[in-house]
């Protein structure tokens, strides 16, 4: 849609604009040379399974390299195609700004593949927790209703603390969630949701 930052998009909008590439001095900017083609980011391609189908070898621009990719590859390979093009974009970004990483192609490569598999397990055991819930939750009586809370450990040292408050018809009438950094033990995070429960709870229905 032509809508990212690139040097080319920039300069639409203001005259004398200058349009070549902060890292390899390329003549024009555009975002098919920030996503595919400045030296940078060919060093990340080179390190997926997907440069020869989508980088040097084919000059097209980004967005029928998009097109391709959606016809050519499955599910789970187009969402690894879009989230190494996310990490490209994102240490282009970082290069510009100052904060480049020199020598960790392969890492980028590798944290966006595995992004997107925790994504697509965390869905299948969505989906499957969906399935069950009628089997194992029950709504409480008329004129009661139930909380359910839990903590989980996010990442290497984060906790997330969750809650859910549903009435007889098992609609949701309150929930919360609330991420931070730290995880302690199960007995110490779970009571903590519990707490935020609390906390929200006066806060907005006042109990
Ligand atoms: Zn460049």
């Amino acid at each position: 849609m032509g809508a990212l930052a690139t040097k080319e998009n920039i300069a639409r909008r203001i005259c004398d604009f200058r349009t070549s590439c902060d890292i390899c001095d390329n003549l024009e900017d555009s975002d098919t040379h920030a996503l595919f083609d400045c030296p940078l980011v060919t060093e990340i391609w080179r390190e997926s399974e997907l440069e020869d189908k989508f980088c040097r070898s084919c000059p097209l621009a980004a967005v029928d390299s998009l097109l391709m990719a959606v016809q050519s590859l499955d599910k789970h390979q187009l969402g690894e195609f879009v989230a190494v093009m996310w990490e490209v974009w994102n240490e282009r970004n970082r290069v510009v700004f100052g904060q480049g990483v020199v020598g960790w192609k392969k890492q980028l490569v590798a944290r966006a593949v595995q992004f997107m598999r925790s994504y697509n397990d965390f869905k299948g055991y969505s989906s499957q927790m969906l399935a069950t819930r009628d089997k194992v939750w029950t709504p409480p009586d008329i004129g009661i209703h139930k909380l359910n809370f839990d903590a989980v450990k996010v990442g290497v040292n984060c906790h997330g603390w969750g809650f859910a408050i549903r009435n007889y018809l098992g609609d949701v009438v309150l929930a919360g969630v609330k991420q931070g950094v730290g995880f302690s033990t199960p007995e110490i995070e779970e009571p903590s949701a519990f707490l935020l429960y609390v906390q929200l709870g006066i806060m907005v229905i006042g109990i």
